[in-house]
């Protein structure tokens, strides 16, 4: 029996990524209110958040030094856009802060309200920088299996999943996906890390040369892939890709709307594997999730290029009503210098090796394949069988059934595609709070042991 509100929400909405057939049974979880790393059900059930939200709220819930930069935003100037030579002060601050933080050169920075929406534009310019450049031929863009970048008609087309691309027309021409780079599920046996990252920038430089150099833009990467797994990159990956890369002078894009702002440990996702990409795209924990703002940096040639284009063109022609909202920018100004203040990067650092060390732990567990993470963001892979690293039939929905278990626990995390299981708490998670989170997933895998077992 569904409760007055979950009814409600059956008849009237309809949820992104979810199962509406299912859903229609099962209703919703209706969270009401959230505090530290803690959300609240409409009956005052405490859950962990172990997913911070959707990978974002980095300082956790009831942050009130957030709500004040928006309700002070909000009553002195709540609305103007940066369209047609238009600006306002917490944007052009928060241009200044981000060129400062951002580990990759650049000369400014072009704001969003979503990382969907930043991938998007990231490949809008490396088109519009290569017709600017007289190459309009060179429009290609590689993105990777499994690689996750959003879901609007572009992103969704770098988007290496299945669920997005089927029945939705998709991918465009032009995106095509190189190979995911999960040493325990693709290495051949015996195959070490770094073998397997050369053969996967083999495999990218072998594309690129069937494609034509001429007629490849960019590749985008995340540093760990979120939605796709949770997948850590092997050793050597991002130095053997990179090499590829500047052979043939293909962009190198970083998608850090998950890692950027901690979530690894450093700034940026990359600064912690190796990355050197041209651009970088951020978005969730840039507000700590408490409004949407995503962006982009963008490099002085890219610059160069956009003003040349605007003397002979007139107007920059892209930008969204929202992009870098005021209300937004504020509240990322007041994350950010709460970064600073409280020393969050290097906090999670601190923390990193007792999550990792607790997550390595569940790899015992008997339908635990790999579990694997790095900072404050891991992943588990459910298998039927541990040495050959079968897994269940994917209609069994495992996984999924592992969450269930963890939200009963009091415990939120996600089911990804492939049976994996992800992990990705806000940034200020306590140590007895990682473990207690960790005990409850413990409980959640034996509970869908003993599931399985019946
Ligand atoms: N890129 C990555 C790595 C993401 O994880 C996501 C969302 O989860 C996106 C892009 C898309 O961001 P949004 O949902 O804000 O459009």
């Amino acid at each position: 029996m569904l409760s007055n509100l979950a009814a409600r929400d059956v008849e009237t909405l309809i949820h992104p990524y979810t199962n509406l057939a299912t859903h229609r049974e099962t209703g919703p979880l209706v969270l009401e209110r959230g505090e530290g790393v803690f959300v609240f059900d409409t009956d005052g059930r405490p859950y962990i958040e172990g997913m911070a939200g959707l990978w974002c709220t980095a300082l956790g819930y009831s942050n009130g030094e957030l709500v004040e930069a928006a309700r002070a935003q909000m009553a002195r100037l709540p609305f103007t856009h940066l369209f047609s030579g238009r600006s306002h002060d917490p944007g052009i601050e928060l241009a200044e802060t981000l060129k400062e933080l951002m580990p990759v050169p650049t000369s400014k920075i072009f704001f969003t309200s979503s990382g969907s929406e930043a991938n998007d534009t990231q490949v809008k310019l490396a088109w519009y920088f290569n017709n600017a450049l007289g190459r309009p031929e060179k429009k290609k863009i590689i993105a990777r299996q499994r690689g996750y970048h959003g879901v609007t008609v572009a992103s969704a087309s770098m988007t290496g999943l299945a669920g997005n691309h089927a029945d939705w027309d998709l991918p465009l021409p032009g995106f095509l996906h190189t190979a995911c780079p999960h040493h325990y599920r693709y290495a051949e046996a015996g195959e070490t890390e770094e073998a397997f990252s050369q053969r996967l920038a083999d495999e990218l430089e072998a594309m690129i040369l069937r494609e034509g150099p001429e007629t490849v833009a960019a590749f985008i990467a995340e540093p760990v892939m979120g939605a796709g797994g949770a997948i850590t990159p092997p050793a050597g990956y991002f130095a053997a890709i990179q090499a590829v890369l500047a052979r043939y002078d293909v962009r190198f894009i970083a998608d850090e709307v998950i890692c950027g702002f901690g979530r690894c440990g450093t700034w940026f996702g990359g600064q912690a594997l190796g990355m050197r990409p041209d651009t970088i795209s951020f978005a969730k924990a840039l507000t700590s999730g408490y409004v949407p703002l995503g962006g982009v940096s963008v490099d002085e040639p890219l610059y160069e290029a956009m003003l040349d284009q605007s003397r002979k063109l007139g107007s920059f022609g892209h930008g969204t009503t929202y992009s870098g909202h005021p209300v937004a920018c504020a509240v990322a100004l007041k994350t950010i210098e709460i970064f600073r203040r409280e020393g969050i990067v290097a906090g999670v650092a601190a923390k990193a090796p007792h999550f990792q060390a607790r997550l390595a732990k569940l790899a015992e567990h008997p339908i635990v394949g790999e579990a694997r993470g790095i900072g404050l963001i891991g992943g588990l892979e459910i298998v039927a069988d541990k040495a050959s690293r079968r897994q269940y039939d994917p209609k069994a929905g495992v996984a999924a059934r592992c969450v269930a278990f963890a939200q009963g626990e009091g415990l939120i995390v996600r089911f990804l595609a492939g049976d994996r299981v992800a992990v990705c708490p806000p940034l200020v998670i306590a140590p007895d709070e990682i473990d207690a989170l960790f005990d409850r997933l413990t409980r959640a895998l034996d509970r869908t042991r003993d599931w399985i077992a019946a």
